[in-house]
């Protein structure tokens, strides 16, 4: 029973070395799923806060812009509207002056307002009295006006205009019936954008953008005239949709290759404001933060798994010395059968597996004959010798698994054989008796005689039984004269044919 009681210890050592990896694994696997999610969330966060920000700093931009350009579409439409009356044609060019322009005409950054008749002449000019010939007929500004009386306000392209940088701001002025008599035309100097983002607390890499309606760039930030009138529905690996009015989308751009995070203002005039912040900045904080965390992690992950390995290995290496003890511990250091004990606890175990299966077990009682004699006669060191001729006998004859040749004490073995019959042990007891009586030829011959029983036991009996029944079948071959293989005939054993 001691030695199952180990084994089932040893189990254990061997269960709680792969339980120890397996919850070290479990809970290595846990944290860093916690860990996992709260820098998730915390990228999340930083994400929120710069899209925030960036739509305020949008926000800004193009109330500034809106507001001036409906100022100045103001003094544009109140042109167009005082040219339609007849009675204006009639006032001196002072007066008309004083009448048409108002202070708006003047301010910083906005191109005096010119007045451009039906066949694109320049008739009247805010900032002289008596402009120079111009012609403008072939402007865009001006065609699309006569050519679509329903444009209202209309924004050009970027040009250079009254040798400025500009965008031309225009309307078109009509008389009572809406024949066209001209265009009314203004417009804002890139000074304006440059001293509106200079006023900015920008950092490098950040991006504003102006765009008109139709995705045509009107200024940006930083300034590159190259990209100033391109028009972005021309990009083609660029999809509208990732940015739509009032949304943010996160990744490359149209005009550069360094990802941002962009917000888009939605806008009702008719212009839009696009800011970029690189992804670059606004990750900065969380991916410093990233990294301490995560080798801080790492770090503990490796100690934790290393001392989870380092302990399990010590526990396997305590089960193995344990397994070796035991085996030291149940083997015959003479004839490397089992020993004695390890043949008690076996017969224990098979004769109760038997009473629960109903099956047999045998028993073969072994002894050496006349080794006494042999003894006095060549010295106990032979006597030895033919003991372990003897083991490798036994060992040669019985070869099934599960059986348990062991030496039983002094001359004697013993050979349990689960499930065997009478006739089954008998054939195995003749064959032991012969591979001895063969070795031992030429020599003094050494042989054995053998007591065989077989018993398919009853809840109740005693292997005890088993073993007397085995005994007295050996002393019946010794007194039969020896070197001969016995049945147990007993009558209260129930021998198995
Ligand atoms: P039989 O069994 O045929 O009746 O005669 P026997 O001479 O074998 O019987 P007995 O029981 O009188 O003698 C057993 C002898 O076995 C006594 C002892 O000298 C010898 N013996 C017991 N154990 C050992 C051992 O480990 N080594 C050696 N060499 N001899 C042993
Ligand atoms: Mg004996
Ligand atoms: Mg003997």
């Amino acid at each position: 029973m001691a030695f199952r009681r180990g084994k089932d210890a040893r189990r254990r050592w061997r269960i709680s070395a792969r339980l120890l990896i397996v919850s070290s694994i479990a809970t290595v696997l846990g944290f860093s799923a916690i860990c996992a999610g709260v820098m998730f969330d915390m990228r999340r966060g930083e994400e929120e806060l710069a899209r925030r920000t960036l739509e305020n700093l949008a926000s800004g931009i193009d109330a500034d812009i809106s507001r001036n350009i409906e100022l100045y579409d103001l003094s544009l439409r109140a042109v167009a509207s005082n040219l339609e009356m007849p009675e204006i044609r009639n006032v001196s060019k002072e007066l008309r002056h004083l009448i048409l322009f108002d202070h708006a005409a003047t301010a910083k950054h906005f191109g005096a307002i010119q007045v451009f008749d039906a066949d694109g002449n320049l008739t009247i000019d805010a900032a002289s009295l008596d402009p120079r010939p111009e012609n403008r007929r072939d402007e865009e500004y001006f065609t699309v006006h006569r050519d679509h009386p329903d444009t209202g306000l209309y924004v050009s392209r970027p040009m250079l205009h009254r040798s400025a940088y500009a965008i031309v701001l225009s309307r078109r002025i009509t008389d009572e019936d809406g024949r066209f008599l001209g265009v009314v035309v203004g417009s804002i100097r890139f000074s304006y954008f440059h001293e509106l983002f200079g006023r900015l607390n920008l950092t490098p890499g950040d991006t504003i953008t102006v765009l008109r309606n139709d995705r045509t760039i009107i200024m940006r930030t930083p300034f590159d005239l190259d990209v100033i009138g391109k028009n972005l529905a021309e990009a083609l690996d660029w999809k509208s949709d990732n940015l739509k009015p009032g949304g943010a989308y996160a990744g490359k751009g149209p005009v550069d290759d360094t990802p941002r995070l962009y917000v888009r203002r939605s806008s009702s005039g008719p212009l839009y404001v696009v800011v970029g912040k690189p992804l670059e900045a606004v990750f900065r904080l969380w991916h410093t933060e990233a990294i301490r965390i995560g080798s801080i992690m790492a770090a503990l992950i490796l100690f934790v798994l290393s001392t989870a390995l380092v302990l399990a290995r010590e526990i396997s290496r305590r089960a193995d010395a344990e397994d070796k003890l035991e085996e030291l511990a149940t083997t015959d250091a003479l004839t490397g059968l089992k020993n004695r004990r390890k043949f008690d606890t076996e017969i224990e175990l098979e004769w109760r597996r038997a009473i629960r299966h109903g099956q047999s077990v045998a028993l073969l009682m072994i002894d050496a004959d006349h080794f006494k004699a042999y003894n006095d006669t060549f010295g106990h060191q032979a006597g030895d010798q033919v003991l372990v001729g003897i083991a490798i006998c036994i060992s040669d004859a019985v070869r099934r698994a599960g059986d348990c040749p062991a030496r039983f004490g002094g001359e004697e073995f013993a050979v349990l054989l689960p499930g065997a019959s009478a006739l089954e042990a008998f054939g195995i007891a003749e064959a032991i008796r012969g591979k001895v009586e063969q070795w031992c030829e030429g020599e003094l011959i050494t042989t054995v005689s053998i007591g065989v029983a077989s018993m398919r036991p009853a809840a109740g009996q005693q292997w005890a039984d088993l073993v007397e029944a085995a005994d007295k079948a050996l002393y019946a071959a010794k007194a039969n004269g020896r070197n001969q293989s016995v049945l147990a005939t007993a009558p209260k054993i129930a021998l198995v044919a």
